[in-house]
């Protein structure tokens, strides 16, 4: 596709201004001004606003594909809330406008706004407190095992070891590592959960904490969270809820009810935001009555006569995590996207976000391995390892995909599952999108026994096709010269 610099033609412009009735105001200095003129594109509007249609239609998106991503969820979010994020009274708030002890009530609004929506997290979750400071789920995670840090420190004992299960999300152990902990991977049993015997012999008292990612990468459950929790806390190590999928089990499972210490949530994949590309996001963190005073400042404090300061006199937070008021934009569709569900509304979002994933699993259960083949939750992970054998990689098989019109699920990931492909539907998909994802796998499996070259020349209808990839980062052209091939 050609640039907006090759389209159009010298002299064309796309606003017609009136000539000038003044007389023309004196002309820079002659030292300041161009030689050249500069070298802008000359388009019309219509040249302009076709060039970047075209462009944005080049995109997959949640808006225009069924975007299947495992762990991420890209689900349709609606334009509701986008609508609330762009009122002026909320979209044109300075972070820097004084508060109310300075005579100023444009941020009471926003504070509250961010109170409410900490009331009602708290309420979801089972938690005590709630920070939305953290922008995004890892930054929550970092938070979270700095609270567990500052409290072991307050007890004053060493503690030097977060225990994760190698099911969990990558961004775990780094946030246990940036948080200065060694980690320790666990393995995952047969079924898909953490080894309970393995968890035992790892645990001791230097342990500081359990990372559960919950549903785990594989889509499972962890059925026995109260019975680790109750063996964790006997040590007083603290339980980690990484519940950045928590669409899985909102309005049905409260992790501060099953032994949770603290959780982080991504706003950006439970509670609206559409986050690909990887835009603004939010991982506010709750936690129970051990944590809370350890909380990154500010918070949002309600008095009793009704109004909200920020308070910062808190003498044992661990500091700012985050400028001013977290991603507030984001804190704001989620506050009113909960407001538009409601309580049953949030709990058909963990119904269908379950029954679709496993919709599609006993689907495509006979054409593709499930290496933990039981009752997933929001995800579900296939592997292409009978496919693999005869030439076709899941690389191969995202690739088909894109052909036939649907985002790849995430590949090769979680690591401990061979050729994998973790596939989530999202709760947002109709039954005929659903079929239409499951027509096109198994005709790409039918193919790829019959004609597995046919399935590695794919993608055939996208505009670059087999980019040589290490080349293309070690040599990256980042520059357009004009002329240039
Ligand atoms: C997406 C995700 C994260 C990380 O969230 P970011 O906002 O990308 O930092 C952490 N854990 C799980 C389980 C996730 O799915």
């Amino acid at each position: 596709m050609r640039l907006i610099f090759e389209r159009g033609a010298p002299g064309r412009h796309g606003v017609a201004l009136p000539r000038p009735d003044v007389p023309a105001a004196p002309v820079l200095d002659a030292r300041w001004r161009r030689v050249e003129p500069a070298a802008l594109p000359e388009v019309s509007e219509l040249d302009v606003v076709r060039h970047y249609t075209r462009l944005s239609q080049e995109n997959f998106s949640v808006d225009t594909n069924f975007y299947p991503l495992g762990s991420c969820t890209m689900k349709y979010n609606p334009k509701f809330t986008e609508v609330v994020a762009g009122l002026e009274g909320f979209r044109d708030l300075h972070p820097l406008l004084p508060q109310l002890e300075q005579g100023c009530l444009l941020t009471q609004g926003a504070l509250e706004v961010i109170h409410s929506l900490e009331r009602l997290l708290c309420e979801i979750t089972g938690m005590r407190a709630f920070t939305s400071q953290p922008m995004a789920g890892a930054h929550g995670e970092l938070t979270g095992i700095m609270l567990v840090a500052a409290y072991h420190r307050a007890k004053g004992r060493k503690r030097t070891h977060v225990l994760v299960p190698d099911s969990s999300h990558g961004t775990n152990p780094s946030s246990a590592a940036i948080a200065g902990y060694e980690t320790r991977t666990i393995q995952t049993d047969a079924r898909g959960v953490m080894d309970l015997g393995k968890f035992r012999a790892a645990l001791n008292d230097e342990t500081a904490a359990v990372m559960l990612t919950c549903p785990n990468t594989l889509g499972i459950f962890e059925s026995r969270i109260a019975e680790i929790a109750h063996i964790a806390h006997e040590r007083d190590a603290l339980m980690y809820c990484d519940g950045a999928n928590m669409n899985a089990i909102i309005g049905r499972v409260r992790p501060g009810d099953i032994g949770f210490d603290v959780v982080h949530l991504n706003l950006h994949k439970t509670l609206a935001t559409p986050h690909g590309g990887g835009g603004p996001g939010a991982g506010p963190v709750g936690c129970g009555a051990k944590l809370e005073p350890f909380l990154p400042v500010s918070r949002v404090v309600r008095r009793t006569d009704g109004s909200f300061f920020l308070d910062y006199d808190r003498p044992d937070t661990i500091g700012y995590i985050a400028p001013f008021y977290g991603n507030f934009g984001i804190l704001l569709r989620a506050y009113a996207y909960l407001l538009l569900l409601g309580r049953e509304g949030l709990a058909k979002v963990s119904e269908h976000a379950v029954l679709n994933a496993n919709y599609v699993r006993v689907k495509l259960r006979d054409v593709f391995d499930f290496p933990y083949d039981r009752i997933c939750m929001h995800e579900c992970v296939a592997s292409a390892s009978r496919q693999a054998a005869r030439g076709v990689q899941a690389i191969d098989i995202a690739k088909a995909l894109i052909d036939r019109g649907f985002h790849p699920p995430t590949v090769y990931f979680p690591l401990i599952v061979k050729e994998a492909m973790m596939i989530e539907p999202t709760e947002t998909e109709s039954r005929e999108t659903l079929d239409s994802f499951v027509a096109a796998m198994r005709e790409i499996a039918a193919l790829a026994d019959r004609d597995p070259e046919a399935v590695r020349r794919a993608p055939e209808k996208t505009r670059i096709r087999h980019p040589d990839e290490t080349r293309a980062a070690r040599e990256a052209k980042l520059r357009w010269i004009p002329g240039a091939p």
